[in-house]
């Protein structure tokens, strides 16, 4: 029986796993792949403060991953399929049903991140592993000296664009506007790439090829003209999808399932709470997931204090 469970050891999951082992609390992390989540997917981050130059986000994993380690914060491996209250038991709060087995505690850290969302386009899931990818760091040194596009105006496809450079002989980003959600030092760097060119007001309709991509078909949303650009690879960037299927109706979430929480990361339940990716917030970073972490670790080692 815990005091606390936390589910996913992304930065915001490590982060209250370090303050929980400060705590003294009794705490389980939970991870359903591997310690990192989704950060790892990217392959250096620029703006976490007190690495100028940018640090690997396998550095960064590994630096918070040793820190948690110090307190002797135990990891298991394993896939939460439920959370429900414990109405059988005195001491506990909830139980956590993982494929394996259920977990008794008393508090819980949802801290599950998201993933990446997919275009919808035909040939997309099809060409999967042969041109189409959703992950720069693992499939950009296919791609030398080839021709891939980029598709999103986010951060995420900024970044990853000029991270493909070192790789590719051309990227084309295309994205549906010609306004940017994307931070400007980002967007400076793209444009001065002279490996980069942009397709704005375009959407990628479908991605073209046999059995491996050969090109995308894409539409002009301002002259409604289609062409098709030929390519090696896809790469898309546009957008998160929370990690929050297994509370069902457990707690409140917005329309797209991010989970809503106060200040405090408090839920809509007592002894729940969420922080980083998978909540409903207005900026998606790891120095705020991190942040948001430590806050949850703290109301519930507040909420435990005051339950005594
Ligand atoms: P994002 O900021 O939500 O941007 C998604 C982009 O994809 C937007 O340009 C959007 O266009 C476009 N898009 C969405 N649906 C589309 C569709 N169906 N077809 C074509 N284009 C579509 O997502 P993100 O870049 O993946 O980033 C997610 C979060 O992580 C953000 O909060 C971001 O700031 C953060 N992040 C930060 C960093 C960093 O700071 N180092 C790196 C990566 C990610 P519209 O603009 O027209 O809607």
């Amino acid at each position: 029986m815990y005091d606390l469970i936390i589910i996913g050891a992304g930065p915001s999951g490590l982060t209250a796993a370090l303050y929980a082992g400060r705590y003294r609390l009794q705490t389980l992390v939970l991870e359903k792949m591997v310690v990192g989540g989704q950060i790892l997917l990217s392959s250096t981050i620029e703006n976490f403060p007190g690495f100028p130059g940018g640090i690997t986000t396998q550095e960064l994993i590994e630096r918070f991953k040793g820190q948690v380690d110090e307190l002797g914060v135990p990891f298991e491996t394993a896939q939460v399929i439920q959370i429900s209250e414990d109405i059988d038991s005195e001491t506990s709060l909830y139980s956590v049903k993982t494929e394996e087995k259920t977990l008794q505690t008393k508090t819980i850290i949802i801290a599950t991140g998201a993933h990446w969302k997919h275009l919808g386009v035909p040939g997309e899931h099809k060409l999967v592993g042969r041109g189409t990818s959703y992950c720069a760091t693992c499939d950009a040194p296919f791609f030398k000296n080839k021709k891939v596009v980029v598709v999103g105006g986010g951060d995420k496809a900024i970044e990853e664009a000029i991270y493909l450079t070192s790789y590719a002989s051309k990227v084309t980003i295309v994205h549906r506007r010609e306004g940017f959600r994307a931070a400007d030092i980002l967007l400076e760097k793209a444009k001065a790439n002279q490996k980069i060119e942009f397709a704005l007001d375009c959407k990628v309709v479908e991605i073209l090829g046999e059995n491996k991509v050969e090109a995308v078909k894409v539409r002009n949303l301002k002259t409604d003209k289609t062409g098709e650009l030929a390519c090696d690879g896809v790469f898309i960037f546009i957008g998160i999808n929370p990690n929050t299927e297994f509370i069902k109706n457990e707690l409140e979430t917005n329309d797209a399932g991010f989970i809503i929480t106060d200040n405090h990361m408090r839920t809509s339940k007592l002894g729940i709470y969420a922080c980083g990716d998978c909540r409903e917030k207005s900026l998606y970073q790891v120095i705020n997931g991190c942040a948001e972490g430590a806050v949850a670790a703290h109301s519930v080692h507040t909420f435990l204090m005051n339950s005594k």
